[in-house]
């Protein structure tokens, strides 16, 4: 049957039609922002984010526990069994989303207490010398001294021909480089000293390796870090010397002398241990089934406190979770926030949670991480298709306001990096790191002096902002539209 308009009766239905296409606009715009948008909502919700953390945010007092009453915490050890623990509990007295242990099996290494190192000049008396071995080293079985021999790099080493280094210690000596801004840049440039040495040193003989400091401070720590190991080459002791022992050893050795290091070391790799990613998750009001994941590493060196690396990304996730409750946030996608372990000798958590999510077929629409200290937000690094990349740079004015408008991409993090490989429900991530200032993150890294009264109270929290801040906007992207 049809239906007859009078034309009052037409103009009404039209004012009506007009009326409700103008209401369905103003709702989409204010729940759906056009892609890569910053609305005024988006303006009024970041500046409550900064508001909450700056004036009520907790992240510096879990941080404190974390650091002062667990301390440092590497895999495998009963302080990262603590830190598990105090993780989850955490997270559930935040009082929203489902907290839940995901196991991860992690390798166990111990330094085995303090090494001895000592230093020979000319035949001279032994001078005690700082040393930490590197994680993942072999002991070594004892005292063992050699002559040292300095490298810039591999291909010097390479360059001593047939008579090696037979009953001597690879000393490799590279600086960071100082000429670039980016100090997580200089640190990649100088790594394989650090991750190879011990290789590349037994491939041609040598008893031990040595190595510089990551750092571009001047000064008395000696910094420790990753190492791994070649099936086909015999396993050799590691360990790295502060700048200031480098500095001095490579002068004596360039002027001369017979310099002679002695080092014993007593570490120990044991069976692998079950340890466990922990998860919170909220569940999203609109897309239930794609997973948004923000997140840092619970594990840390064996020394300092792991209080940059990676307390700060820990108690910063964490906050992002307590903030977003706290102001009413209902996120539209699944929030999960997972605090990842073994980042700094394995990475097998961030392997085995993105396994899980492939096995699941579970569309991650984006990953953050803040792994790269407490320091001062300066802005994000982004690894994302162009599309993705371009709708985060499309909020560079909104997040200049609050100093966090560096957005470049690069690496976003290695404990999300494998859901990026694995692509769990065949699509890329938008993966973002936060991206603080660097210049002094590497003065503390993996040392003594990572501890918590080295990270500044409004620095870590204006991290935890940003953090924030860059979850809320991703959480109202379109991912539809992002193909
Ligand atoms: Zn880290």
């Amino acid at each position: 049957m049809r239906y007859k308009f009078e034309r009052m009766e037409f103009l009404c239905v039209r004012a009506l039609l007009l009326l409700f296409m103008a209401a369905a606009f103003a709702m989409s715009a204010q729940d759906v922002p056009p892609l890569g948008g910053w609305s005024e909502e988006d303006s009024s919700m970041v500046a409550r984010i900064h508001e909450q953390v700056l004036g009520k945010g907790e992240c510096y007092e879990d941080l404190r526990v974390l650091c002062k009453d667990i301390g440092p915490r590497l895999s495998g050890s009963p302080e990262a069994d603590a830190a598990i623990l105090w993780g989850g509990k955490t997270l559930q007295e935040v009082g929203v989303g489902d907290v839940r242990m995901q196991p991860v099996v992690v390798p166990h290494w111990e330094r085995g207490g303090p090494e001895r190192a000592w230093l020979r000049v000319d035949g001279g008396e032994m001078e005690p010398l700082r040393v930490a071995a590197l994680g993942g080293s072999v002991g070594t079985q004892g005292d063992l001294e050699g002559e040292v021999v300095v490298f810039r790099d591999f291909a010097e080493l390479d360059s001593l021909g047939e008579a090696g280094l037979a009953g001597r210690l690879a000393f490799f000596n590279r600086p960071m480089d100082p000429l670039m801004i980016n100090a997580g840049s200089a640190y990649g440039g100088a790594y394989e000293q650090r991750s190879k040495g011990a290789v590349e040193a037994a491939r041609h003989g040598g008893m031990a390796a040595l190595v510089r400091s990551l750092t571009h401070a001047m000064d008395t720590f000696p910094h420790t870090g990753g190492m791994r190991y070649d099936e086909e080459v015999v396993q050799v002791p590691a360990a790295a010397l502060s700048t200031v022992d480098a500095r001095r050893i490579a002068g004596l050795v360039q002027e001369g002398h017979e310099v002679r290091v002695g080092l014993n070391m007593g570490c120990m790799l044991h069976d692998d241990k079950s340890q466990a990613n922990v998860i919170a998750e909220w569940t999203g009001s609109e897309y239930p089934d794609r997973y948004i994941v923000v997140g840092g590493h619970l594990d840390s060196w064996d020394i300092g406190e792991g209080a940059h690396d990676d307390g700060a990304g820990i108690v910063q996730s964490i906050e992002v979770l307590r903030t977003l409750h706290a102001l009413g946030y209902r996120p539209r996608h699944t929030l999960r926030v997972v605090l990842f372990i073994n980042e700094e000798n394995g990475n097998n958590g961030g392997k085995t949670y993105a396994l899980r999510a492939r096995e699941k077929g579970e569309w991650h629409v984006a990953a953050v991480e803040s792994d790269a200290g407490g320091d001062a937000p300066r802005g994000y690094s982004i690894d994302a298709t162009d599309a993705g990349t371009a709708a985060v740079r499309a909020w560079k004015e909104g997040l200049s306001q609050y100093g966090v408008g560096d957005l470049r991409r690069g690496g976003a993090g290695v404990d999300i990096g494998p859901l990026k490989k694995e692509e769990p429900a065949g699509k890329r991530p938008l993966m973002v790191g936060l991206r603080p200032n660097s210049q002094r993150y590497f003065d503390y890294h993996h040392s003594d002096r990572d501890v918590f009264e080295n990270v500044h109270e409004r620095e870590l929290k204006l991290g935890a902002a940003a953090l924030t801040s860059m979850v809320y906007l991703l959480d109202r992207l379109n991912y539809d539209d992002l193909d």
